[in-house]
């Protein structure tokens, strides 16, 4: 059955979960959007068109998928002419099987096939019946240029924006499902990043961000890596800060150290890099391609280069076999190297990955002990740490009000740390200011001077 023509262009509303990539992800989704005549709705009970893009990197994310579309159950029930579809790698990785759990879903739609999604929906106006309950999961390798048409209302306003370099990811840690849902790499042009960029700072933008699962092994036609690019990219008049993640420990070269340290200061002294362990035994088992030593030598490279670099790593606690001692050298990392940010997870058990094959005998209640252990020695560390930073001066970048409102301002400073403030400012301005107070996750300044 073809649907009746509305008298209103038609609005579309994109919920994301996940990580920055999402984020970017949901940018270009909308630009694939608008230039087919779709408007932003305020809300999903707006929405001609609501698409959830979902992050499946744990068992949670998928479950909470579930459950949003339950809730908007009712909203097709008011509205039965709404799209709902399920796009990222919960599509990817679930499927058909989406359909079987629940009905109400119209398309579904991997990552690397998103671009499809207006003509899918057209193809269900259309009155096809093969289109609703379509499953489109190819993986294409032109997806990465969609970035150039991302719309970045929210970047643009706080003058940050993310640009895509390289999608996918090659290695096979057995715990992660992101090569079975995001497919093998592919690497964007450098020239054409470059332009893009040209065209971002153009529209304000000052802060870039590259992004991939293992931005690092970013290379392009002509050999140009990760390392030239952002010596390129320093170059490039508006440029003030340069960052990129997530980076892969293993193929973190001197090359790319060096040019972090000499593409400075426009490239940001912060780096995300995770570690997942500090014992060689479970970083074997996960097969990260490095060991304790080895993650430890990285650290000793990028701070012989940059001694005042601030880290950041994410840890997972009760991989399959994980003893009690693997996870003493885990906390003797945190020790060791000093991070600034720890994001940590316990081991979620993914669909078609090798980690499902081993042992797991520690029970769940001891796993999260471990990670309520590491969470506290962690934050204990950070708040040491960020105590430091009293009475020095940071340039921050106003990201917006501060969440605890009060009037406050939030902004980050090169090395990530996040700075809340009072006084007349706003989103995209860049502030000086001193640091008066600290905490474990955030440090307070004030102004030292009026409006830059
Ligand atoms: N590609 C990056 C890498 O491998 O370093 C990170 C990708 S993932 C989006 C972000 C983090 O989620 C990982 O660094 C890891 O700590 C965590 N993660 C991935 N798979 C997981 C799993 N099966 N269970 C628990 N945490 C997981």
């Amino acid at each position: 059955m073809k649907r009746a023509r509305q008298d209103h262009p038609r609005r579309y509303f994109i919920e994301t979960w996940g990580c920055q990539m999402n984020a970017h992800d949901s940018e270009k989704l909308a630009g694939s959007l608008e230039r087919q005549g779709y408007v932003p709705a305020a809300s999903a009970e707006d929405a001609d068109v609501i698409l959830l893009n979902t992050c499946s990197i744990r068992e949670k994310a998928v479950e909470k998928v579930f459950s949003e579309v339950g809730r908007l159950r009712p909203v097709k029930g008011r509205r039965p002419g709404t799209i709902l579809g399920v796009c990222g790698c919960v599509a990817q990785q679930e499927g058909e099987k989406i359909y079987r759990r629940a009905p109400e879903v119209d398309l579904v739609v991997g990552p690397r096939a998103t671009a499809s999604i207006p003509e899918m929906i057209a193809r269900i106006d259309g009155g096809d019946p093969t289109a609703r309950h379509a499953v489109d999961t190819e993986y294409r390798d032109d997806s990465i240029r969609f970035p150039f048409d991302a719309i970045r209302r929210e970047g643009l306003h706080t003058r940050k924006a993310f640009v895509t370099v390289i999608e996918g990811c090659n290695h096979r840690c057995t715990f992660c499902v992101v090569p079975n849902t995001r497919g093998r790499e592919v690497c964007r042009e450098m020239d054409e990043i470059l332009d893009e960029i040209r065209s971002l700072t153009s529209q304000g933008v000052c802060e870039v961000e590259f992004l991939g699962q293992t931005v690092n092994a970013y290379r392009d036609s002509q050999r140009r890596n990760l390392a030239d690019l952002l010596e390129a990219t320093a170059g490039v008049d508006g440029v003030r800060r340069i960052r990129f993640t997530t980076s892969h420990p293993a193929q973190m070269t001197d090359r790319l150290m060096d040019a972090m340290a000499s593409a400075r200061p426009q490239v940001c002294p912060y780096l995300h890099l995770p570690a997942q362990s500090g014992s060689s035994t479970v970083l074997r088992a996960m097969r990260r391609g490095y060991d304790r030593e080895g993650y430890l030598a990285k650290v000793e490279g990028l701070r012989s280069r940059i001694p005042e670099i601030s880290l950041g790593t994410d840890m997972i606690v009760g991989f399959p076999g994980e003893s009690d001692g693997d996870f003493e050298e885990t906390i003797a990392l945190l020790d060791e190297v000093e991070f600034d940010t720890v994001y940590s997870f316990v081991y979620s058990a993914r669909p078609e990955t090798t980690a499902l094959d081993l042992d797991d005998p520690t029970p769940a209640a001891v796993k999260q002990e471990r990670l309520a252990r590491l969470q506290a020695h962690q934050r204990a560390l950070q708040e040491r740490r960020n105590r430091r930073w009293i009475g020095r001066e940071v340039e921050v970048l106003v990201e917006g009000p501060s969440k605890r409102g009060e009037g406050k301002w939030t902004g980050r400073t090169p090395e990530y740390r996040i700075v809340n403030f009072r006084g007349p400012s706003a989103p995209g301005r860049m502030e000086t200011l001193r640091i008066v107070d600290s905490g474990p996750f955030s440090l307070r300044g004030e102004l030292t001077r009026g409006l830059s």
